[in-house]
């Protein structure tokens, strides 16, 4: 490609509304632009890179078996309200009617499209395993997008989805996916890890996601390298084994503590420390309030609360006047000691005595707290995010906590949309079988934004080698008023192209510097430079994009580096 027909358009300025580096780079170096939020439009040069990491997801997706189909975007409402989903779903389905007012969404994903399929296409196990999947665009009306491609509103998605007889075959087909889905990510280039996951609005049984670490990350992730735990922070948990309980060595006080609402202001004003603190907090639950009782320094986690039977899900904070009745006092003041609703007390809680907690009645406190005494030795539960230095679950590591962009995710959904949607096949004995589903999810154009956020320095992006719209970009040094080098550049360009590489040939009428600045913000991996200067001594100025100096090699030397 000439860079003069291509219509590159790089900016200096940085768009205000972009948070970070990656979207901020993106738009610079004109891989996209934004139509309006959560939607962008793919540039020539981000369309390449675009197209690089399908064909790296459809070349492995093949390998592993899966058959290419697409699906419609719009999708009829009939069938998710067969599956439940056209109620459960919320804000984040773009709902639709056409002229006839039939009701339809955009799709946010397709287990109902794919599972209508499958009960019409598959008639006998005979026909299974089957794994279908698409590279297609979906629509979710998230609530903020931002951070340009990565939480777009439209965006494309690889969808892939299992159907086998039995939980047995769906285990295998997930562990193919999960080798095809590591090949992807190793062919990328990309640093990442597998993480254990919730399962979600989509439903189901073991899930797992695949992140790319990036500092910019919108989830944490919680690991050992010991024993190699690794799960997303939503579902992570830490071992509860070996907590002891101190022996009482204060006296219950009830201190007035007016105004002290928050565990800081607790923690400042009775100079003790968090973790000697409870906070309290009053939620709903399955049958009228519960309490969620935590230590001061810990943080509540929303994901596993919400799956402990009696609490109701999704987890919703109880109304202020539903507080004051179970626990006669507003909120910040609600303590474990009298109360009269059920309390969940967290697994760490047990490492505490002669703590801190509110006193059910305004503007007061209790000191001096002790569990079997106070308040009942607890049956404890698992609701807080866990933290680094916390051990694993087995109890064998360490954790490490990193941030990670969710790139990727597989589950095992079993019978959960064959079950609603009917979907069975003849099993060996002539029956009637629903069939076992898993379902396996890439953020195709997310990817792009994650590559640049793992890879780039303050010049620009660094794109790895399989993502890169080029594979060498060529500058020719004053090439309009130089044969020799328009020649050379003209010869290189062709040869180059031959053998197969994608090349840029600068062929602007610009000085060097804005060549050079542009070629490092796109992020081409190879530079070779053209002058009178190396020509005569039969020489190429070549510098690799992670390299800090350029060398003079020979132009056989050149070619066969590249
Ligand atoms: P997230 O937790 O980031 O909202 P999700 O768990 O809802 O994502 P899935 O339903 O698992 O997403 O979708 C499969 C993949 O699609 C995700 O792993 C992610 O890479 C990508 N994806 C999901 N939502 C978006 C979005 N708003 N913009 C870009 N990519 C997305
Ligand atoms: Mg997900």
């Amino acid at each position: 490609m000439r860079f003069s027909e291509f219509g590159l358009s790089t900016l200096k300025e940085v768009p205000a509304d972009a948070e970070i580096v990656s979207h901020k780079l993106m738009l610079r170096a004109g891989l996209i632009r934004r139509l309006a939020s959560g939607l962008f439009t793919w540039m020539p040069l981000g369309l390449r890179v675009l197209r690089k990491v399908e064909a790296v997801v459809r070349e492995e997706m093949n390998r592993a078996g899966a058959l290419e189909l697409l699906m419609p975007a719009v999708q009829p409402a009939e069938l998710w309200q067969e599956s439940g989903r056209w109620d459960k779903y919320g804000p984040l389905l773009l709902r639709m009617s056409d002229r006839h007012n039939r009701d339809y969404c955009f799709g946010p994903t397709h287990e109902e499209v794919i599972t209508d399929i499958a009960r019409k296409e598959l008639r006998s196990y005979k026909q299974l395993p089957i794994n279908y999947y698409q590279i297609q665009t979906k629509f979710r009306d998230e609530i903020r997008p931002r951070f340009g491609v990565m939480r777009s509103r439209e965006f494309i998605m690889k969808d892939a989805y299992s159907f086998d007889l039995d939980q047995a075959g769906l285990e295998e087909s997930y562990a193919r996916m999960h080798t095809a889905y590591t090949a992807i990510f190793e062919r990328l280039g990309l640093k990442f890890r597998v993480v254990d996951a919730d399962s979600g609005e989509i439903g189901g049984s073991r899930s797992q996601e695949f992140h790319v670490l990036a500092d910019s990350g919108e989830d944490a992730i919680a690991y050992s390298d010991e024993d190699n735990y690794a799960s997303n922070i939503e579902t992570a948990s830490t071992s509860p084994d070996g907590i002891n309980t101190p022996a009482p060595s204060a006296e219950l006080k009830k201190l007035a503590t007016p105004g002290i609402k928050t565990i800081e202001a607790l923690c400042d004003s009775l100079n003790v420390r968090a973790l000697n603190t409870l906070k309290t907090l009053i939620v709903d639950g399955t049958d009228g309030p519960v309490a969620l009782a935590l230590r001061g320094d810990h943080e509540l986690n929303t994901v596993k609360a919400q799956k402990i039977p009696g609490v109701a899900s999704p987890l919703t904070m109880a109304s202020p006047e539903s507080i004051v009745k179970a626990a006669g006092c507003g909120p910040g003041f609600v303590g474990p000691v009298g109360l009269e609703i059920p309390v969940f007390f967290d697994h760490a809680t047990l490492t505490m005595s002669d703590f801190v907690c509110g006193g059910n009645e305004k503007d007061m406190h209790y000191t001096g707290v002790n569990f079997g005494r106070d308040v009942e030795m607890p049956e404890t539960v698992d609701i807080r995010n866990v933290l680094a230095g916390d051990p694993t679950p087995g109890g064998e590591g360490t954790l490490s906590i990193a941030r990670g962009i969710e790139v990727g995710h597989i589950f095992q959904l079993g019978s959960k949309y064959s079950q609603a949607m009917d979907a069975t096949v003849q099993n060996p004995d002539g029956k009637n079988q629903v069939m076992a589903m898993g379902c396996y999810g890439i953020g195709v154009t997310r990817i792009v934004g994650a590559a640049i956020e793992q890879n780039h320095d303050d010049a620009g992006i660094i794109w790895p080698q399989p993502l890169a719209p080029f594979d060498v970009v060529l500058v020719p040094i004053n090439m309009h008023r130089s044969d020799v080098v328009k020649e050379a550049a003209e010869t290189l360009y062709s040869e180059l192209k031959e053998q197969g590489f994608d090349v840029l040939l600068d062929d602007r009428d610009a000085r060097p510097g804005v060549k050079f600045a542009d070629a490092e913000l796109i992020g081409i991996p190879h530079r070779l430079v053209i002058s009178e200067r190396s020509l005569a001594a039969g020489e190429l100025e070549y510098r690799h994009r992670n390299d800090s100096e350029s060398q003079n090699l020979k132009r056989e030397e050149a070619l066969k580096l590249l």
